[in-house]
């Protein structure tokens, strides 16, 4: 693997992190249509001839890796409803023998492709559940069924994927009571993340939980003991119910912000560049990757981005305020 960038001490403050963390959105289009994170009426698809094809995808994945980047995670939209996934991840584990390929997926289809994928050297994946009630699940998701993401999840496990999280998007007086997920980790080796709620198309003030209010609830079950968190890990803190097969962690994006230790950076599946989730554009690399740009080249607007980042900092979107994210999730990526 190349040296990283942030080796380079002219380029990186020794507080500044290490940025090596890259999530890759295949696709803007999803199978669910969950309440927090895209309008009732949907988002408008993005032309087909605008989404990067997986060899584009590689080729700037392969600039990345030689600029710094050593975890991938492969999301959407929802990534499974892109066709020829596995394959992708296959090609992704091969671009260098030391870049992890991670996933992140709403886990409707995971069932059919969770074996599949770990054959294609998928490592982890974080399963997005918000709630294992049925009913509060349709709701959330205007659409689908807990039973198939349920079925998805053990698909997971079964399959020997290492770690698998569970990400739930706590909504006030919708899927706010933290115990069942609690006693999921008591049984499953599963580690639940509850993530504070990021208002985005909708009013700031609606639904949004802190995170200590359910950590508080949690800890009806029993003493949280924390956890080191182990590396590569993401933004989480982690804690263990007395006697649990798997741990509870949390993310706490708004009261919490962790702009300062933030590694990563996004593309999307139509080729913008997003080093923050706040970026109001993004910066667009696919006139690059059409026209033949060499990896070398787009490793030098990959670092020239990178290095934009260590200098702008911190971007704190402001507690309770509607965010400020120039796109909707479902097209970044989360
Ligand atoms: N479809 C896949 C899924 O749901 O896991 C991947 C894409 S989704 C945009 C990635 C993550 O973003 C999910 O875990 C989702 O819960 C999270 N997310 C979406 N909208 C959010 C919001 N408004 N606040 C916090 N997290 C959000
Ligand atoms: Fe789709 Fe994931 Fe957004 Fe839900 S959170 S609508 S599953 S992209």
């Amino acid at each position: 693997m190349a040296e990283t960038q942030n080796k380079n001490p002219d380029l990186m403050p020794t507080d500044t992190p290490v940025i090596d963390y890259l999530r890759i959105s295949i696709t803007d289009r999803c199978n669910l249509r969950c309440v927090y994170c895209m309008p009732a009426d949907g988002v408008r698809s993005l032309p087909h001839d605008e989404i990067l094809s997986y060899e584009e995808l590689e080729l700037f994945t392969r600039a990345a890796n030689q600029a710094g980047i050593k975890r991938v995670r492969v999301t959407g939209g929802e990534p499974l409803v892109r066709k020829g996934v596995e394959e992708f991840v296959r090609k992704l584990s091969r671009i260098d023998s030391e870049l992890k390929v991670s996933l992140t997926t709403n886990g409707v289809l995971l069932d059919h492709y969770a074996a599949d994928l770990k054959k294609a050297g998928l490592t982890r994946v974080n399963v997005s559940i918000d709630t294992l009630d049925p009913e509060t699940y349709r709701h959330i998701t205007r659409v689908g069924s807990v039973d198939d993401a349920m079925r998805g999840l053990h698909a997971a496990i079964d399959a020997g994927l290492e770690p698998v999280k569970i990400n739930v998007v706590v909504l006030r007086g919708v899927n706010d009571d933290p115990l069942p997920f609690g006693r999921l980790s008591l049984q499953l080796p599963v580690h639940v993340r509850f993530i504070e709620y990021m208002p985005y198309f909708d009013d700031p003030g609606k639904w949004y939980v802190s995170n200590d209010e359910i950590k508080e609830r949690l800890a009806g079950l029993g003493k949280l003991q924390e956890m080191e968190s182990p590396e590569g890990w993401g933004p989480a803190s982690y804690y263990r119910l007395p006697g649990a097969a798997g741990t509870v962690g949390f993310i706490s994006p708004v009261s919490c912000h962790f702009c300062a230790s933030c590694n990563r950076l996004r593309i999307t599946s139509d080729g913008k560049m997003r080093t923050c989730l706040f970026d109001n554009n993004g910066f667009s690399v696919k006139r690059e990757i059409r026209e033949g740009s060499s990896p070398e080249h787009l490793r030098g607007i990959i670092e020239g981005q990178l290095a934009r980042k260590r200098a702008e900092g911190d971007h704190k979107p402001a507690v309770g305020s509607r965010a400020r994210a120039g796109d909707h999730m479902s097209r970044i990526g989360g």
